[in-house]
């Protein structure tokens, strides 16, 4: 039995992952096959809270030797590789209903929870598309056709929970979720820097820990909900050691979800010259202007193929990546990766590949008199030189040299503190 659920919380509290988390502990008869596993969706979904995540669970009877994947309120969570699926019934379903009923934040306007319970697992083409374009609830409900499935409000969670069961990892992550005691949330955190610092070191199988440029704790969120700390890693096993450096107020959960955060599924290989909105894309083109800084310090420069130009943006919270692209000139081939936006018309720049730098020279000094031994002075713009003896020099026989480019050939990616979830740190590649 696979169980889908999206779109339960709000920017004012509670999280889809912790109602995952009371899931378990509800249906705490059956076992866990594989770990719990959050999705992050298209980014560029306008009507998402934050990071538009969706969380799917698989329940059944477990083969094999279990491993512990996290802690409930002092009770170990075990998950089996592998097992044969339960069949959800209605009695199943009436008892998710009841948590989402419980728990979810429905007077938020952004809040329209969707929950599915399935015995098949729908195509991963439903998984693809909802993490690459914009999709519609109607025709993703009828491909999946769940066995039982509620939306409530406008049920627009259901497009979350049925692409998140429909996943099938070409690549994935791990994340190691702690969540706080309940009267706690909405309090500060208490998380000691330095511990953060020193585990980030340490564990070098996790990403995305901590921003030495911002000094920002990048595995703490900032907002009210239940989580205290989110560790990202590439070896599961890693995530337990890195969770019990970290020193902090008490956790009174935790939980390893498999993830495809930090694997770039959302992007699709793309031109300049076709350009979606809404979707996330990789192009190749010629820098075609000199980058400006616009109010709100946003950095924007044009892209081009030859055929047609784009505005590429790197907003101001990529904060320092902006320094990269301050450095571009005109000739430069790059691939920029990141999101279409609808308006303004833009690439939000979320990585970058500077593919060849342009040689471009400038003019150090005017033409010399080879007679006199001084320099001519100019006779206007674009009129050549001439010396006070009457000997006249040509634009091009003024003293040139090349612009020495700092830029290093290769990927570049904003800072931790500003990457989105599915970007894939550069650590990674
Ligand atoms: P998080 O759990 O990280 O806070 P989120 O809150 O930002 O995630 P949601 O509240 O889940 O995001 O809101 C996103 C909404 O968009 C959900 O209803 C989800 O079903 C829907 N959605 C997700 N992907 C797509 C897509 N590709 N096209 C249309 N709707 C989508």
């Amino acid at each position: 039995m696979y169980i889908g659920i999206d779109d339960t919380d709000s920017v004012k509290g509670m999280c889809t992952t912790y109602l995952a988390t009371e899931i378990i502990r509800e249906f705490s008869e059956l076992d866990l096959i594989g770990n719990p596993r959050l999705l992050r969706l298209n980014p560029n979904v306008p009507w998402k809270t934050r990071g538009n995540g969706a969380v799917s669970i698989r329940f059944g009877k477990g083969t094999g030797k279990p491993k512990i994947i996290g802690q409930i309120d002092g009770k170990d969570i075990k998950c089996y590789e592998t097992g044969t699926g339960a069949k959800p019934t209605k009695e199943h379903f009436k008892r998710a209903c009841q948590l989402v009923d419980k728990l979810a934040y429905f007077d938020d306007e952004k809040t329209n929870p969707g929950l599915i319970l399935t015995a098949k697992k729908p195509s991963q083409k439903l998984y693809w598309q909802a993490v690459r374009q914009i999709v519609e609830k109607k025709p993703h409900l009828k491909t999946a056709n769940p066995k039982f499935h509620k939306g409530w409000k406008n049920g627009r969670g259901l497009i979350g929970s049925i692409s998140a069961t429909a996943w099938r990892p070409r690549d994935y992550t791990h994340e190691l979720i702690a969540y706080r005691e309940e009267n706690k949330w909405g309090k500060p955190r208490k998380i000691d820097t330095a511990s953060v610092q020193k585990m980030d070191k340490a564990i070098t199988s996790t990403f995305n820990n901590y921003d030495y440029e911002e000094k920002h704790m990048a595995i703490m969120p900032s907002s009210p909900c239940p989580i205290l700390f989110g560790i990202r890693g590439d070896a599961e096993k890693d995530l337990h050691k890195a969770r019990d450096m970290i020193e902090s107020e008490k956790k009174a959960r935790w939980l390893i979800y498999q993830t495809n955060q930090g694997t770039d599924d959302h992007i699709i290989s793309g031109s300049v010259s076709n350009l979606e909105p809404f979707t996330s894309v990789k192009v190749l083109g010629k820098v075609a202007s000199i980058p400006k800084m616009i109010a709100g310090g946003h950095l924007i420069f044009q892209l081009s193929n030859g055929k047609k130009a784009v505005d590429c943006t790197i907003y101001e919270p990529a904060k320092n990546f902006r320094r990269i692209g301050e450095q571009l000139l005109p000739g430069d081939i790059i691939t920029v990766q990141g999101g279409v936006r609808e308006e303004p018309f833009t690439i939000n720049v979320e990585k970058l590949y500077i593919e060849k730098l342009a040689s471009i020279t400038e003019k150090t000094a005017n033409p010399m008199c080879k007679k006199c031994k001084k320099r001519m002075k100019s006779v206007g713009k674009n009129q050549g030189y001439r010396c006070s003896c009457g000997a006249k020099a040509k634009e091009s026989q003024a003293e040139f040299s090349k612009i020495k480019r700092e830029l290093k050939i290769g990927w570049h990616e904003p800072p931790v503190g500003s990457r989105r979830h599915l970007a894939k740190p550069l650590k990674r590649a």
